[in-house]
């Protein structure tokens, strides 16, 4: 049963072929067995999961309407806030935080009758790109077990490949969906911002931040985009369905586009391992055998999007994560003996080296006489980075370019060396800077047996096409089937 995807789950599950608690409890005894390895959860939900499976599978017997994921084991990243257990952040700080009412995105969840599993790793306050930021445990990347699973949504990732659950929601706000994805040999989608609700996300970036399914085909992609996207009048930024309606991803994936036009950035590419590379080229062939023309296209401020990205991201975090102060939320430190102690202490003691990192570095950039300097000049870059991409997009359908400069990585490599973890970013921050949607979809292995990602962009709220284009390389490869060795 685990090899099927989350689609074709629902699909026996409404058909009544197979029981949602049997799906259910086949999970938990995967999580009993590889979980101790893997460790995707930060929590999970045995109890209220069986509970959910066995009233959708009395409701589907007694032949009542159920949701759209009915029965379907779903993990979330732990920065989503639920009603139930507690909303860690993978943070010392919130360890005990507990949500008083569920972000939008489990509230869709719930409606479309997913059983939710469990509560999924990643990089404290969703800073990092390989879940090592983690303050409270370490996740393994499933194809080798020395190595990490991406980041930040690195325990979503590892879970969906090591199939302790059948889809995943993660956050991306410079990679975080499509990274892991990428590097655990899965499909990552980063929404166009504004297309899902970011009320009950914990904030990091708020301009940059969206939700998105990771999952192993297009498909789950799509079936998961369309529970959740939509307007939200508790996001003023997520966007009015009059202006971007949200389409039935799923009623035309398997129309190839004819006549697609897709541009390359043979320059930035350069940058990439050879072996990234050469798989980016292998799935542009692809491409090519369909009749798509291929164009060269430059983007020249694509190269100062790490630098922007970094002083943006790290500015509106400073002031995100200004409310953890032991008063408004989060660990009180018992040592204070005044008041500004308790802001100071508590801080010191239960955020995490990169965190207050960022805090630092973002407070700087923000401050009275370098504001100017730092954080409206990055401002300005945003701009020329989506003039870049609005320019592009009148010339093509879509852009492919790698998703990570490299395949996974041995936990631990980089851990001392901040600015090689940041530059590792290098082809998804921009993504983000520019609010357009970007998918990572398997497309081959390197010697070591690692997984490689291809990214493929779209104009903003094109996320049908975006899906549509990875479904016409799916459909022609088995990239996607590949099992790691842990199944
Ligand atoms: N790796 C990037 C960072 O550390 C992106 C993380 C993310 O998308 N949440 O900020």
């Amino acid at each position: 049963m685990e090899e099927l995807s989350a689609k074709e789950l629902r699909d026996r599950i409404a058909a009544g072929e197979i029981t949602s608690v049997e799906a259910t409890k086949a999970v938990f005894e995967r999580i009993d067995k590889f979980e101790p390895v893997i460790g995707a959860y930060i929590s999970t939900y045995r109890d209220r999961a069986l509970e959910t499976a066995a009233d959708v599978d009395r409701r589907i017997a007694a032949g009542e309407p159920v949701g759209e994921l009915a029965g379907v084991p779903v993990a979330v990243k732990d920065n989503m806030c639920t009603t139930f257990g507690a909303t860690t952040c993978a943070s010392k700080i919130l360890e005990n935080f507990h949500a008083p009412y569920n972000a939008t995105v489990i509230e869709k969840l719930l409606a479309a009758d997913a059983v939710i599993v469990g509560k999924a790793n990643m990089d404290e306050f969703a800073m990092g790109s390989s879940t090592e930021n983690s303050g409270l445990k370490q996740t393994v990347n499933p194809w080798d077990t020395s190595r990490v699973p991406g980041g930040s949504s690195g325990g979503s990732a590892a879970a969906v490949v090591g199939r302790l659950c059948f889809a995943a929601l993660g956050s991306d706000t410079g990679g975080s969906i499509r990274q892991p994805a990428s590097f655990c040999g899965v499909v990552g989608l980063k929404p166009t911002y504004g297309r899902v609700s970011r009320f009950g996300l914990v904030a990091y970036g708020s301009s940059l931040d969206q939700i998105g399914p990771i999952t192993r085909t297009v498909a789950d992609s799509a079936l998961m985009m369309k529970t959740i996207a939509g307007h939200d009048p508790a996001d003023s930024t997520s966007v009015d369905e009059a202006v971007a309606p949200v389409c039935d991803y799923l009623e035309k994936l398997d129309e190839p586009l004819k006549k697609l036009k897709i541009a390359i950035v043979p320059e930035f590419a350069a940058g990439a391992d050879e072996q990234v590379q050469k798989a980016l080229n292998e799935a542009i062939d692809v491409y090519k055998k369909f009749g798509a023309e291929i164009i060269e296209i430059n983007m020249p401020h694509l190269d100062y999007a790490i630098a922007a990205y970094y002083i943006v991201a790290t500015a509106e975090a400073s002031s995100n994560l200004a409310r953890y102060d032991g008063v408004h939320y989060g660990h009180r430190s018992e040592k204070a003996e005044n008041y500004i102690e308790v802001y100071s202490k508590s801080r010191a003691e239960a955020f995490g080296q990169e965190v207050k990192r960022r805090i630092m570095l973002g407070t700087y950039a923000l401050s009275s006489g370098y504001y100017d300097a730092y954080y409206l000049k990055a401002l300005k870059v945003r701009n020329l980075i989506r003039a870049d991409f609005t320019g592009a997009f009148e010339k093509c359908d879509c852009i492919m370019i790698p998703v990570s400069p490299t395949t996974a990585f041995k936990i631990g490599e980089k851990v001392d060396d901040p600015l090689t973890m940041y530059l590792s970013d290098i082809y998804t921050i921009a993504v983000n800077l520019a609010g357009i949607p970007g998918i990572s979809v398997p497309c081959g292995f390197d010697e070591n047996n690692l997984p490689i990602g291809l990214q493929i962009l779209a104009p903003a709220f094109a996320e049908d096409r975006l899906l549509r284009i990875a479904r016409m390389f799916e459909k022609e490869t088995d990239w996607h089937k590949k099992k790691s060795p842990i199944v």
